[in-house]
């Protein structure tokens, strides 16, 4: 853990150019916040602002905005000093105070109840700042990361809580918003936390296998620059990729611990500037090296659960061993790093922030398959979120964190769903019009039973019918999406409710 005392930190590795203005709004945030929180001080005995500073500098490194950092820095300010919410809103504008707002209205949940029903509660509150804001979370997973990284200082019972509800929420949010950079590093400080024993053994196979492997990769990546230039393509970067290390351990554990038996434990990664480019490298390397059979894996047509867009294939390489290459754009690579956080690198100004993210037009047709699933997704929650649903929020979590599938229209648009779900999902996923009046539907162009179970890659193509007048309620029995189900149940109590009036 590094203290940091200035603002300059904070800028030093931030993703993006900060305006001298933008700049200057940070500071005067940056002493706001040292002015309110003087005289207090962390658990680990440094003045409280370095906390702040830490979060803001977290927020710059994974490019996010002006608004963002700010609040950032003031995040704790109207819960833990004398200065309010007003006060920051009449100083730095009511953007910056609505997310304030809302991180300081997320960290208010009452400890009640079981385990469970604050799991629920937790995970409902952080489901409304989305809907509202995706930067409240944002601020929320960078406050969480350095508190993580400074745990060392809290009370030891306290140590295991505080590791756990970052292993069971806000690691698979960050995953969920495609941050990786974030959520390899909350598993990593949980599983020491809460495996201390499992983390060390981790950590020894490192030492002696990956730490090993990187003479190797720098001859190989130097091998590949060579041979790639020869086939004429352009190399971005090249670099050796580490594998976090609560990854490579559940890895470990499926192999009998055995190093051996893990192919991607070392791997390069290359990045090139088009996607036609990530299939030329690919060629390139396949001509001189013989891949692994099933190893061969296009995450660029069809990407991954959270969007992940990559080729990856395993290699006998040179010098005779198996190593993963994994080949991507600079933009697919910023995305798999910094998720949602890369919208606000690449397209706030075309786009006009988030606000189009969640409404606007649509994104280049690298961004897209997150971009439509979250569009969608969000829309279908905002419809939900200020009702008082139980099952809708107990669905919700259970569809947020379970694995996810592609499935295209004809016309190539991507539906994010979640596994097991059926043409009725994916019709409500397009449209509840769509869903209300599905009488059939085609899965790669063969009729299909309404509750057949999609599976990824699939084109659907939904048959639709006016006669067809509302949904049938037996579809409760199979649908997966807690959309599908709350639209079929809403249409439910109408008839219910016109048929006690006697219509
Ligand atoms: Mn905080």
């Amino acid at each position: 853990m590094q203290p940091i005392f200035t603002l300059d930190e904070v800028f030093s590795s931030a993703r993006r150019e900060y305006s001298s203005d933008d700049r200057k709004f940070i500071a005067a945030a940056f002493r706001f916040a040292d002015e309110a929180h003087h005289g207090q001080s962390r658990k680990s005995g440094e003045p409280y602002v370095t906390h702040s500073l830490a979060v803001a500098k977290i927020l710059a490194d994974i490019g996010m905005d002006k608004v963002t950092i700010a609040a950032g820095l003031l995040h704790d300010v109207p819960e833990d000093t004398e200065r309010t919410l007003t006060e920051i809103e009449k100083r730095f504008g009511s953007e910056v105070a609505h997310l304030v707002d809302g991180i300081t209205k997320l960290g208010k949940i009452k400890l009640r109840g079981s385990r469970e029903e604050y799991f629920l509660e937790n995970l409902r509150k952080m489901f409304l700042a989305m809907a509202t804001d995706i930067r409240v979370v944002i601020i929320k997973l960078a406050d969480r990361l350095h508190n993580m990284r400074t745990l060392g200082a809290v009370r030891p019972d306290k140590q295991e809580r505080i590791a756990r509800e970052t292993m069971e929420i806000y690691a698979p949010l960050a995953n969920r918003l495609g941050i990786g950079e974030i959520k390899g590093e909350l598993e990593d400080l949980s599983f020491r936390y809460l495996e201390p024993e499992h983390y060390e053994e981790a950590k020894k196979i490192e030492d002696a296998h990956v730490r090993e492997g990187k003479s190797y990769l720098d001859r190989v990546m130097e091998q590949f620059k060579v041979e790639l230039a020869e086939d004429n393509i352009k190399i971005v970067t090249i670099n050796g990729r580490a594998k976090h290390l609560y990854r490579l351990y559940q890895k470990l554990k499926k192999h009998d611990m055995d190093p051996g038996r893990i192919h991607d434990l070392i791997a390069v990664r290359i990045i090139v500037p088009e996607i036609i480019d990530c299939y030329e490298t690919l060629g390139a390397i396949h001509k001189r090296y013989r891949p692994l059979v099933g190893r061969i894996k296009d995450y660029i047509s069809l990407p991954k659960p959270n969007g992940y867009q990559s080729l990856h294939t395993t290699i006998f390489g040179p010098e005779g061993r198996i190593l993963e290459v994994q080949i991507r754009t600079p933009k697919m690579h910023d995305e798999a790093e910094f998720g949602i956080a890369a919208h606000w690198i690449y397209t706030e100004k075309e786009r006009g922030g988030w606000r189009s993210l969640i409404f606007g037009k649509k994104a280049s047709a690298e961004a897209k398959p997150k971009d439509v699933a979250w569009v969608k997704q969000l829309q279908e929650w905002q419809k939900e979120i200020g009702k008082d649903n139980e099952e809708f929020w107990q669905g919700l979590r259970i569809e947020f964190f379970k694995n996810h599938i592609f499935a295209f229209t004809p016309k190539g648009d991507i539906i994010q769903l979640p596994e097991e779900a059926t043409p009725v999902d994916f019709a409500y996923a397009i449209h509840s019009e769509i869903g209300d009046h599905i009488v059939g539907a085609k899965a790669d162009r063969k009729i299909v039973p309404l509750d057949y179970q999609i599976r990824n890659g699939q084109v659907i193509e939904i048959l639709v019918s006016k006669e067809r007048k509302k949904p049938n309620q037996d579809w409760l029995r199979f649908v997966k999406t807690s959309s599908a189900k709350s639209r079929i149940r809403h249409s439910g109590r109408e008839e219910d409710a016109q048929a006690a009036k006697g219509h």
